[in-house]
């Protein structure tokens, strides 16, 4: 079942001297619902970029992002994202963050609180519905992002680095305990793309690894990954 497809996909930018610079260049892949995908590739090689144009956020300046098989116009209506820097509101608490997203859906607030709490409870953030996001720790705050993004059940959750703002410790706790969420079904998610720097974190997450290469970025592997005894 196709769910994205990009089709000779470009972006370039202006830079502030008018000079054009091209960022990404004839990028082609599908992402089909079930995958877990891992997009890998130096600093600057446009994956946060390709991540951005995927969810709607920005457009290609060339080529086509198709979703279930339609051109897509503006926001992706299937994708919910999970930010390095975790992007809450600091004025909020736990919970109006986590039902943020649902809110733009147009879910009604006795519903949303329900999906909101419960999504609250599986990434363990039970008890910490009324904190607000400075109280927390950072392996708190991401969990509250996982939170706010999965309580739309998106069709496709990409993240952008996740773990690379908390310390090691921290994010191989969180990694290794998302992944159990997921094997246990609990994630209400069935496509994921998680942008990494990380091949041993790409390794350990994606059934498939997507490689961009530098100036411009262009995909230079798309692999399978052999699934870990674990997910069998
Ligand atoms: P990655 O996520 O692989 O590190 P990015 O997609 O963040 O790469 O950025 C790729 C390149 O595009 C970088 O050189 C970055 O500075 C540039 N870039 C990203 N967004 C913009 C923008 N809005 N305007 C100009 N350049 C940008
Ligand atoms: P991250 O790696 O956390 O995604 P970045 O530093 O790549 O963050 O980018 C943060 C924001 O700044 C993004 O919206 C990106 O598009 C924009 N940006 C990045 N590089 C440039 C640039 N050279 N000129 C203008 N905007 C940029």
């Amino acid at each position: 079942d196709l769910l994205i497809s990009l089709e000779s996909v470009k972006k370039s930018y202006q830079q502030p001297n008018g000079q054009e610079i091209t960022i990404l260049e004839n990028i082609n892949f599908d992402l089909r619902t079930g995958e877990i995908v891992a997009l890998l590739g130096p600093s600057g090689s446009g994956k946060s970029t390709l991540m951005r144009m995927i969810a709607g956020l920005i457009p290609p300046t060339l080529g086509k992002i198709l979703y279930h098989n339609r051109p897509l116009v503006g926001l992706n209506p299937g994708v919910a994202i999970v930010f390095q820097s975790f992007a809450l509101y600091p004025w909020l608490t736990v919970l109006e963050n986590v039902e943020l997203g649902l809110k733009a859906k147009g879910e009604l607030p006795d519903r949303r609180r329900e999906k909101a709490l419960r999504m609250i409870d599986v990434i363990g953030l039970d008890g910490f519905e009324n904190a607000y996001p400075k109280e927390l720790s950072g392996g708190m705050r991401q969990r509250v992002g996982f939170a706010r993004a999965l309580a739309v059940e998106p069709e496709l959750l990409c993240m952008d680095e996740p773990f690379s703002a908390l310390d090691v410790l921290t994010a191989e706790n969180l990694r290794f305990e998302l992944l159990d969420l997921w094997l246990e079904r609990r994630i209400p998610t069935q496509t994921i793309l998680i942008v990494t720097h990380g091949i041993e974190e790409a390794v350990i997450l994606a059934d498939r690894i997507i490689v961009l290469g530098r100036n411009p970025g262009r995909v230079r592997a798309d692999l399978p990954v052999k699934l870990p005894h674990y997910r069998d």
